[in-house]
């Protein structure tokens, strides 16, 4: 059973806000805390330049789903987020939006 057994590591996904498309994974020792979907700039493979891109950690509760549904609803320009991510899903839930 051991041999089956490994130790998970924490790795952080990135999600270019330009194209949606993902990175490059980046497998972190440890955790700073950071906001969720914190953005930092990386190489897109897809747009073939420097991009920020959204850090989705392995454990963070910001997930893909959340990533997409900022980028979908226009929530970045220009590389930048519009509203704080909490602010967006307020604004998509006044807008009648169903997040549950
Ligand atoms: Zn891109």
């Amino acid at each position: 059973m051991s041999k089956f057994y490994r130790k998970i590591q924490e790795y952080s996904n990135f999600y270019c806000t330009c194209c949606g498309s993902k990175g490059i994974p980046i497998v972190r020792k440890t955790s700073k805390q950071k906001e969720p979907g914190h953005l930092k700039k990386l190489y897109c493979l897809n747009c073939k330049t420097e991009q920020n891109m959204v850090e989705i950690k392995s454990n963070s509760k910001y997930t893909v789903e959340d990533f997409y549904l900022e980028f979908e609803n226009g929530n970045f320009l220009n590389g930048q987020r519009i509203l704080p991510f909490k602010q967006f899903l307020k604004q998509l839930k006044e807008r009648g939006y169903n997040n549950e």
